[in-house]
């Protein structure tokens, strides 16, 4: 029930991911894979009630408590996710590669401090906070460690889905100030950056992809964004035509840039 969506999205006689099951062994590691997908992010998964409870956050998780990560919530992965590691092919959900950035274990930590210290809390004190939108959890990786909360938006904004999150670390032993992710682009499963398990799986197609193109990766987000929600609408009338607006925006936009600066000029 809970990975129906997983389901949905994939064609798995065509995508190497797991399939999707849900486990009946209750577990408590936690993932970061790092996905290059249309739009490069860090998808931060929790093993949790038989699934992997998911966020992709576009900047990754930091250990600066300075930095509020925005973490949208995805559909739920199988457990077997756990150690994905390998391309997902072009014209696929989530097209581009994956690698292993972080594993470890998590505890969930008690709502309130006790005593003036958070402490580890239960399995069902996670379940709630989870449902309440205010997670409070301690993570024990390779390079994730010490405390963070997992806290909802409140979906004021316009546009806003309803899925967003944000990832903060909290002031304590392991926080580092000016914490830069970019630092870090191993799997810390192969050792192998994102460009070598792209070579393995077919290095024609990963050289022929732009490599510093981020202005045109950024409208390829945009319809990555929109083609999301318009899955979830599931209406087929409908999705046409939002792409074809997005196209035409995008087309608009650059005509319009060109025409400034020649005015400037002149
Ligand atoms: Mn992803």
């Amino acid at each position: 029930m809970a990975l129906e969506e997983y389901k949905r999205k994939r064609r798995f006689e065509e995508t190497p991911e797991p399939p999707a099951k849900v486990a009946t062994k209750a577990g408590n590691r936690f993932v970061v894979q790092k996905h290059d997908a249309t739009r490069l992010h860090y998808d931060f998964r929790l093993e949790m009630e038989g699934v992997l409870k998911s966020w992709a956050v576009p900047k990754g998780p930091s250990l600066d408590p300075a930095d509020k990560r925005l973490a949208m919530q995805v559909e739920d992965h199988p457990v077997s996710y756990f150690d994905f590691e390998g391309t997902i092919p072009e014209n696929n959900y989530g097209a581009g590669t994956v690698i292993v950035w972080d594993v470890g274990t998590w505890q969930p930590l008690s709502p309130v401090p006790v005593n003036g210290k958070y402490v580890p809390g239960t399995e069902a004190e996670a379940a709630a906070m989870l449902a309440k939108g205010d997670l409070k959890f301690r993570l024990n990786g390779k390079r994730l460690k010490g405390d963070f909360a997992l806290i909802k938006m409140k979906g004021r904004r316009p546009g806003s889905k309803g899925n967003e999150w944000l990832l903060i670390k909290k002031h304590d032993d392991h926080a580092v100030e000016g914490y830069d992710i970019e630092e870090f682009d191993q799997s810390v499963m192969s050792g192998r950056n994102l460009e070598e398990v792209a070579g393995d799986a077919g290095s024609r197609e990963w050289k022929s992809r732009p490599s510093s193109g981020r202005g045109k990766l950024k409208a390829a987000w945009l319809a990555d964004a929109v083609a999301k929600l318009d899955q979830k609408k599931a209406a087929a009338g409908g999705q046409k035509k939002k792409r074809q607006q997005l196209t035409a925006e995008s087309a608009k936009k650059t005509p319009q840039r060109t025409q400034r600066k020649a005015t400037d000029k002149s």
